[in-house]
């Protein structure tokens, strides 16, 4: 797989990089800028100083320029040259160069003969006087005794002290030269007078050859390689006795124009420990001498100014760009911020818009809602009323259906109560009391048994409410008795396991719910042989359970779903309304209760009433038979 590399974290790289290098190139044009204006100051000054410094030199050998062709003028010394055997003379003149010497300043005084040979000398008296010696190999003596000005710089032959040679031919009136005149000047005192004002600086002669020097180190090196011929012509002339003429070797050198250097010496040279440090170089030729005068000025110092501006130059150009970063930055965040008010803003106006269009939308569905609620209430309204219907038409069926069973009911007892008193009357008159008595209590039976019929179906049709309570064992037996003539004529075998329980329900309501069910269960068992009704009450969890539960036929199972449907009913012509169970699974629910059905394996249909439990039972009252 190739190597990769994002565009954005090759810029993230490269930025730092590139940022960098505005700060390097200002730190270097700084730098530049800053040495070039300070090598140009240098330059100035080292110029004044490199004229003062020629014309210090000049002026201190200019001192003895004239000295040796003084001496033409002493007869003394023209008679030691013409009878250089004369001792006084030779002794006298010796004295006279002794004082000349010594007032001048100079190294040495002393006159030569025309062979180039010592006749007199200021230092007569030392034991390494030049007095004798021979020094027509000397140049300044051949271009003296030529009749040239003889200037020499070199070592001495017999000390070896470097000194200025300083030569006169002395000539006659006619201008016939019959011996030479020497100077030896000291030049070393520029020498201290660089170092004590901590100038640096040398002297080169014609040979390139540094003769004075404010580095001890430099002296006598020669500044270019020096030929063969040369060597041996100093040699010859023993100009540098027999220094070995080094040659200074330079690590670097630039020429900056207008006869300026830039120069670095070879380590150890000019000043060990500054033997990295690179120097302008300025010469200048002096007068009267083929002389070169150079002032080396470090640059040093004014390296270190140049890195210290290109330093602040690049601080300050770094500034810069942090300055620009931020500011850039900033205006980013600004931009950004703005822009995410603007989106913010934009977001709230289509959410405002939105929230009118919901809100419109929630008004019309809330209205929507309304009025579904109003026709909800309206038919919960409606559906309460025709429940209400359903329950007094409910009642009303069950009045009627039992107003005939209650006619014949009544009339029984009525018929029998008519032939008891009247069979009563005739006993009394017969005055058979007790008979009579046994009739009146039988009538007084029968009009009770009138009263609770009639009591029952009095409180049947009587409004109710919710909230009552029933005595379970109160209920059956009122259902029971309001069914009488019904069981009288299906005389079924009623099985009774029920607690005393009171139930939260109208007692009432408990009872018309019990009616229906067991005239139901009449109903079904009216065709069997042996017609059994249970009715039974068990405790289940919170609840109570009563059923009815019938050896009748069963449900079929195609009438099972429609059981508790309004005017459902499977018995023929008017023997049924449909109304009994639907009016009962209302009664129930109206007390929290349920009405359901089961078909038990063994054949019939079983009701169970459950309703919530009210209050402690007690152990079973009854069995039915
Ligand atoms: P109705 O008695 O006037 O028909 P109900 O609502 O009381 O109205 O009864 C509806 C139907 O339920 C009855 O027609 C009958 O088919 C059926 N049913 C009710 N109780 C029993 C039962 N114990 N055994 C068999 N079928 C029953």
């Amino acid at each position: 797989m190739p190597f990769t590399v994002k565009p954005r974290s090759t810029t993230r790289l490269l930025l730092p990089l590139l940022l960098l290098l505005p700060v390097f190139a200002c730190g270097y044009v700084a730098f530049i800028a800053s040495e070039q204006a300070g090598i140009d100051r240098l330059a100035e000054t080292g110029e004044r100083q490199l004229e003062l410094n020629a014309r210090a030199v000049e002026s201190e050998i200019s001192k003895y320029i004239y000295l040796p062709s003084l001496l033409e003028l002493d007869d003394g010394i023209r008679r030691l040259l013409n009878a250089p055997d004369d001792l006084e003379q030779q002794r006298q003149v010796n004295r006279y160069l002794q004082g000349l010497n010594e007032r001048g300043g100079s190294l040495a005084v002393y006159v030569l003969d025309r062979a180039g040979q010592v006749v007199a000398t200021s230092n007569w008296l030392a034991p390494d006087s030049y007095m004798g010696e021979d020094l027509s190999f000397r140049p300044y003596y051949q271009e003296a005794i030529a009749g040239l000005p003889g200037r020499f710089y070199g070592i001495g032959s017999t000390r070896g002290e470097a000194g200025y040679y300083l030569a006169h031919g002395l000539a006659d009136a006619q201008g016939h030269i019959y011996g030479v005149a020497v100077v030896k000047v000291r030049l070393d005192t520029l020498e201290e007078r660089w170092s004590r004002a901590q100038v640096k600086a040398y002297i080169s002669d014609e040979n390139g050859v540094i003769i004075l020097s404010s580095d001890p180190a430099m002296r006598l090196k020669s500044l270019r390689p020096l030929s063969l011929a040369t060597r041996e012509r100093l040699a010859n002339s023993q100009q540098y006795s027999w220094w070995r003429l080094d040659e200074l070797r330079l690590r670097a050198r630039d020429s900056l124009g207008d006869g300026l250097e830039q120069v670095r010496y070879d380590s150890g040279l000019p000043d060990p420990v500054a033997s990295d440090v690179d120097y302008l170089s300025q010469s200048l030729q002096l007068d009267d001498t083929p002389w070169h005068l150079t002032l080396l000025t470090p640059l040093q110092e004014v390296r270190r100014n140049a890195l210290s501006n290109a330093m602040l130059a690049a601080a300050a150009c770094a500034l810069l760009i942090v300055l620009l970063i931020v500011w850039n930055q900033r205006r980013k965040v600004i931009t950004t911020r703005l822009d995410a008010r603007e989106a913010l803003e934009r977001a709230n106006r289509e959410l405002e818009l939105r929230i009118d269009v919901r809100t419109a939308d929630l008004c019309a569905t809330n209205e929507r809602l309304k009025a579904e609620i109003r026709e909800r209430l309206q038919a919960e309204q409606t559906l309460r009323m025709a429940q209400d219907e359903l329950v007094r038409a409910g009642k009303l069926a069950v009045i009627g259906q039992m107003s005939t069973n209650l006619a014949h009911e009544i009339n029984q007892p009525l018929a029998a109560l008519r032939t008891l008193s009247a069979n009563a009357v005739r006993f009394l008159q017969r005055g058979a009391i007790d008979t009579a008595s046994a009739n009146l209590e039988s009538i007084s039976e029968l009009v009770d048994r009138v009263g609770k019929i009639t009591g029952s179906l009095r409180a049947f049709a009587r409004g109710t409410d919710d909230t009552g309570h029933a005595q379970l064992h109160t209920a059956i037996e009122t259902s029971l008795l309001m069914l009488h003539p019904r069981l009288e004529t299906v005389r079924p075998l009623i099985e009774r396991d029920y607690d005393q329980v009171e139930l939260p329900i109208d007692q009432t309501r408990l009872e018309q719910i019990l009616v229906n069910l067991i005239a139901n269960a009449l109903d079904a068992v009216r065709e069997q042989q042996a017609p059994r009704l249970w009715l039974t009450g068990r405790q289940r969890g919170d609840e109570y359970a009563v059923e009815v539960r019938d050896n009748g036929p069963g449900v079929p199972p195609q009438a099972r779903d429609h059981l508790f449907e309004l005017f459902y009913t499977t018995k023929p012509g008017d023997a049924g309304l449909g109304l009994g169970l639907t009016l009962s699974a209302s009664l129930a629910a109206a007390a929290n209760g349920t009405l359901t059905v089961t078909h038990p394996p063994e054949g019939g249909a079983a009701f169970v009433l459950t309703l919530p439990r009210s209050t402690q039972c007690s152990s079973p009252d009854s069995r039915a038979s």
